[in-house]
């Protein structure tokens, strides 16, 4: 199972620091400019530039027509919403190829969520609404992991969406036409993130995969927007820990009573708040490293992304 070198991830340009805003200006994310660039391939949309708007232009906001949201420039009253939304669906040849995107917060075209929807008629506005471009994105693509460059701060909601977008480029690598056996050894793969997130999905996804005679397409793309959704939120503590003492099992019969003492006081350090998820695992990999298991080896939990990411220090 090879993975490319380099993810393609796509960006919201603005966020690179190109001056495409309404305003002409940016919005640079240190994060992604910085430190994700150099372990992914950036793919840079602007929407709003994409459908021939000039730079600077005037501003566009969501507003409420009946059960429709339209994206409209109030200065003209022009309605730009088939534009976008066409727009996504041009380079939906490109989105193909992407194993995650990186959406900005708050913009009508691009936001992911709580973009403000105006009623036109009192002038008041609700944070309730997707931009139109991000929308018709997942629409087309709903296992593509998304975030906004805000979220991204966070340090749990910054290594879920690394972790999904890793899982995704790992999904995207497997040979087509998918056979049963190399969806067998992804989700075998992926048995530790899974518990680590949501047991019963992964139990699940093992059972119906387990019915399959043939892999269809449509069951291809049921899988993986099912996997991508249970581990679409952060995994809490409590599994971490559960998932570690499961592998702690694995050296029961090769580590000295002090190892295994030092294992177990390090998980429930990190159980307790006390250490980040970095120290126990840390020992993990050490440990693997004297002791090789082929069955824990394979598992992208046990070192999902780069380590130079440096995410789970801060968890
Ligand atoms: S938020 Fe989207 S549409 Fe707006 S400037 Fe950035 S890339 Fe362009």
């Amino acid at each position: 199972m090879q993975q490319q070198a380099k993810l393609k991830v796509g960006i919201s340009s603005c966020l690179l620091g190109d001056q495409v805003r309404f305003d002409g200006g940016h919005k640079r994310s240190a994060f992604c400019d910085d430190e994700l660039s150099r372990h992914v391939e950036f793919v840079r949309f602007c929407p709003e530039v994409g459908i021939g708007l000039p730079i600077p232009r005037p501003t566009i906001r969501l507003e409420k027509h009946a059960e429709q949201v339209r994206a409209v420039i109030p200065k003209t009253g022009e309605d730009v919403s088939l534009k976008l939304r066409e727009f996504a669906d041009r380079i939906q040849i490109k989105a193909e190829q992407l194993s995650g995107y990186v959406l900005c917060a708050k913009s009508p075209s691009c936001g992911m969520e709580r973009v403000k929807l105006y009623d036109p008629e009192t002038g008041h506005a609700r944070k309730e609404a997707m931009g139109l471009f991000a929308e018709r994105l997942q629409q087309l693509n709903p296992a593509l992991p998304l975030e906004e460059d805000g979220r991204l701060n966070d340090p749990y909601l910054r290594e879920n969406f690394i972790l999904r977008v890793w899982v995704y480029g790992h999904w995207q690598a497997l040979e087509r036409p998918l056979k049963k056996s190399t969806l067998l050894d992804f989700h075998t793969r992926c048995k530790l993130l899974l518990l680590a997130h949501n047991q019963a999905q992964y139990r699940e996804l093992g059972r119906r995969l387990g019915e399959q005679q043939q892999i269809t397409e449509k069951f291809a793309k049921e899988y993986i927007e099912s996997l991508m959704n249970a581990i679409g939120e952060p995994a809490s503590r409590r599994n971490h820990t559960n998932v570690m003492q499961h592998i702690q099992g694995y050296f029961k019969a090769k580590l000295s009573a002090e190892q295994k003492a030092e294992l177990s006081d390090t998980i429930l350090q990190y159980h307790d708040g006390v250490l980040p998820l970095i120290a126990p695992l840390t020992l993990i990999r050490h440990y693997l490293r004297e002791f090789p298991n082929s069955y824990l080896q394979s598992q992208w939990y046990i070192q999902p992304y780069p380590d130079d990411l440096k995410l789970r220090y801060g968890l």
